[in-house]
């Protein structure tokens, strides 16, 4: 299947192909394709820069340029001047991935105890403050977390779909050592493994016990139970033990650190579903219990309540 990648235009999925879970983890579920995205939207474009700033191999960074380039993230231009010079420049793709990044700075600074100073504050250029980002419901502008989101799933959210292309799931696997700068260490025990992340999303969904994450995903035993301690470990899951106890009898809900990465979930949901959209239909719908209406998200600064527009976010975190 060859596809076609317009920069500014959605990408429309073909049948049985990853959906935009699939695809969304293949990018976003490797920290360099996300570091790289978040320099670039800091103003890097040359190769150059981008190895200043980053902590990156050669080999890495070749890999991940083209990527990012083929997935319509950022676009590649050659000026033919006196001296050949290549460009990186985001692309509105590239350009819109601001709110999952921020998603994640914030929940990386706020539940993961190892960064905070390493991690700065972010500041809101129209108000002047260091703000929190709050999620709100486009259509009511309610404050939401993740409790108050309904997920189903929609025609293109079957599990198979929602794995990485194979290309994808080898090069990460491959090369492991590379593929962790250090930054976002437990977003990528997350959105880095295809397991995780599918487990994180039939949690959301309501999925509690061990036999039913393994019957919905068909998941390996082992590699589930795996899965499920590391979250257990990271602190996003808690086992409810229930009278005849045993891991499969067990109910794993998600604590308040898990129910914290929705917004992360939301904002790379919503920006996946909108650039790789398969014609039957999304992979997830979400619904708002308070209107009842599709949850669209959107970002607002706690200090002013304004919305968040990605240029006004200043400093380091993009
Ligand atoms: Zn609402
Ligand atoms: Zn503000």
């Amino acid at each position: 299947m060859v596809e076609t990648v317009p920069a500014e235009t959605p990408t429309v999925l073909a049948p049985d192909s990853p959906n935009a879970i699939g695809r969304m983890l293949g990018l976003l579920g490797d920290e360099w394709n996300l570091l790289i995205v978040q320099q670039a939207l800091l103003g890097a474009s040359r190769y150059s820069q981008f190895m200043a700033r980053l902590p990156i191999s050669n080999s890495v960074l070749t890999n991940r340029l083209r990527t990012l380039v083929s997935d319509g993230l950022l676009t590649r231009r050659v000026h033919a001047s006196t001296r050949a010079r290549t460009e990186y420049l985001i692309t509105g793709r590239g350009r819109s991935l601001w709110p999952a990044l921020l998603s994640i700075w914030q929940w990386e600074r706020n539940w993961v105890t190892g960064h905070r100073e390493t991690l700065p504050a972010m500041r809101h250029a129209a108000c002047g403050s260091h703000f929190t980002p709050l999620l709100r419901c486009n259509t009511c502008q309610g404050v939401v977390t993740g409790a108050e989101v309904a997920l189903s799933l929609g025609p293109s959210g079957t599990w198979a779909r929602s794995a990485p292309a194979a290309t994808t799931r080898r090069r990460s696997e491959s090369d492991t050592t590379e593929r962790h700068a250090g930054l976002f260490p437990e977003t990528m025990s997350i959105l880095g493994n295809r397991w995780a992340a599918a487990l994180l999303v039939a949690a959301f969904l309501g999925t509690t016990r061990f036999t039913d994450f393994q019957n919905q995903l068909g998941a390996p035993p082992s590699l589930l139970a795996e899965r499920l301690q590391t979250f257990c470990h990271i602190g996003v899951f808690t086992t409810s033990p229930t009278e005849r106890s045993g891991p499969e009898r067990a109910a794993y809900l998600l604590t308040e650190k898990g129910l914290a990465f929705f917004p992360v979930l939301a904002a790379a949901l919503q920006w996946a579903q909108w650039w790789f959209q398969a014609p039957e239909g999304p992979a997830v719908v979400m619904t708002h219990h308070d209107c009842g209406a599709g949850f669209t998200g959107e970002l607002a600064c706690d200090r002013c309540a304004e919305r968040l527009s990605g240029g006004q976010v200043s400093t380091a975190a993009i």
